[in-house]
């Protein structure tokens, strides 16, 4: 036998190796061994029949919350990476200077998916809801750097939610703070926007080619459009090299605003969930949702996937290891239909659009492996849902609901 693993008669598509179409992917061990038109079945101990759908690069998820059990957003990685095909997370925050050995020990090293971090300027990390840049003493430059030095094979930046309620009164400081432990570091800063004070134009000045701005299509006072128009320090940002992550979450994405830009012919960089205790719960729900709705905004599957799958990859530094099936490259891989019906999707404002296809995962594979699908993590006491979620789970609105409405082509 040539394969471990053979999936054989999907349609391929995997914008990072530049393939797509009728192809089967073989892995052997725990890496890509060969992609290819008719590999024969009897060349692999194991065929996974993939007809009807499409395989993709298990997707890269930039913006995440995974540090359950020790802070107020994170959810279990492995359960919704077994129903969702993201096999790769970027936990951006949950965990501060003090909390961070915790999270490896605790988080990234027992999950099956692929864990990573971007470490919270705030050495409490995202214990609490917010507030964490509001006592300075816990921004901690030294401190930041000190811990990425001994963790750089996990960590791979430093994040800064800068916003009027994380920030409550020190104002620009802890993302001065943040600048100046990435550029010690030589790695890039993730900045979440949302309602100011401060103002964009202010957070803008401390951003450089390879940072990455999320929350990039929020509807918050701190957006990045003015009556419809893309901002000029935006343009310049964005033009400059800075990535616009999408991190849709419970707060950060506003139909009116991806509309504004998209019709002007902007695209993000890269979509990702914000995937959290309480955006798990709707209606973000999962990675596969967010890509969705920016087919109904427009954009092709490919496009969704590669805003998904190499360009997230790439921001990362992780290119040739992650977010492709090029030859070589790790062996994860996620299986998708697209369900065909009239689907309702909603942004966090609770504004509705009609949608005609919904991307729905049938199966992910890490490292060469198929993840089993269990239950979720447990929801924390402290989260309850809006009557805006509640309504929605009232009336079904859930992606496996939505999926197995009749009209569904499968
Ligand atoms: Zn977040």
């Amino acid at each position: 036998m040539h394969f471990d693993l053979l999936i054989k008669g999907g349609d391929v598509v995997d914008p990072g190796g530049n393939r797509s179409g009728k192809l089967d992917v073989a892995i052997k061990r725990n890496r890509i061994a060969a992609v290819d038109a008719d590999i024969p079945a009897q060349s692999a101990f194991r065929v996974v029949d993939a007809r009807g759908q499409y395989v993709t690069p298990g997707l890269v998820d930039l913006h995440t919350h995974v540090y359950h059990g020790a802070t107020y957003w994170g959810i279990h990685a492995d359960p919704v990476a077994a129903r969702s095909g993201v096999t790769t997370w970027l936990d951006v925050g949950s965990a501060g200077g003090y909390n961070l050995p915790g999270f490896r020990e605790f988080i990234a090293r027992p999950s099956t998916a692929r864990i990573y971090a971007l470490l919270n300027i705030s050495s409490i990390g995202l214990t609490a809801p917010t507030f964490e840049l509001a006592n300075l003493d816990y921004c901690d430059v030294d401190l930041c750097c000190r811990l990425i030095d001994l963790n750089r094979d996990i960590v791979l930046g430093v994040k800064a939610r800068i916003d009027r309620n994380t920030t409550r009164g020190t104002g620009i400081a802890p993302l001065q703070r943040a600048r100046e432990a990435a550029d010690r570091c030589e790695l890039p800063v993730m900045v979440h926007i949302g309602w100011g004070p401060p103002t964009l134009a202010e957070v803008m000045r401390y951003m450089k080619p390879g940072d990455i701005l999320t929350h990039c299509f929020t509807g918050g006072d701190m957006r990045i459009i003015d009556q419809g128009r893309l901002r000029d320090e935006a343009r310049r940002a964005w033009d400059s090299g800075v990535i616009m992550d999408i991190g849709h979450g419970a707060g950060s994405f506003s139909f009116e605003t991806a509309e504004a830009l998209m019709d002007q012919g902007y695209r993000p960089d890269v979509i990702s969930s914000d995937i959290h205790q309480l955006s798990i719960l709707g209606p973000m729900f999962d990675l596969p949702t967010c890509l969705s709705k920016f087919m109904l905004l427009g954009m092709s599957f490919a496009e969704t996937v590669q805003a998904a799958t190499a360009r997230p990859a790439q921001v990362l530094g992780l290119q040739d290891e992650v977010g492709t099936l090029r030859l070589g490259a790790l062996a994860d891989v996620a299986l998708f239909r697209i369900e065909e019906g009239e689907f309702t999707f909603y942004d966090i404002h609770m504004n509705a659009r009609r949608g005609k296809e919904l991307v729905r995962n049938t199966l992910t594979i890490v490292g060469g492996r198929e993840l089993p699908v269990t239950v979720d993590g447990l929801r924390q006491p402290w989260i309850e849902l809006s009557e805006a979620q509640q309504a929605l789970t009232e009336r079904g609105h859930t992606p496996a609901a939505l999926a197995a409405r009749p009209g569904c082509r499968c």
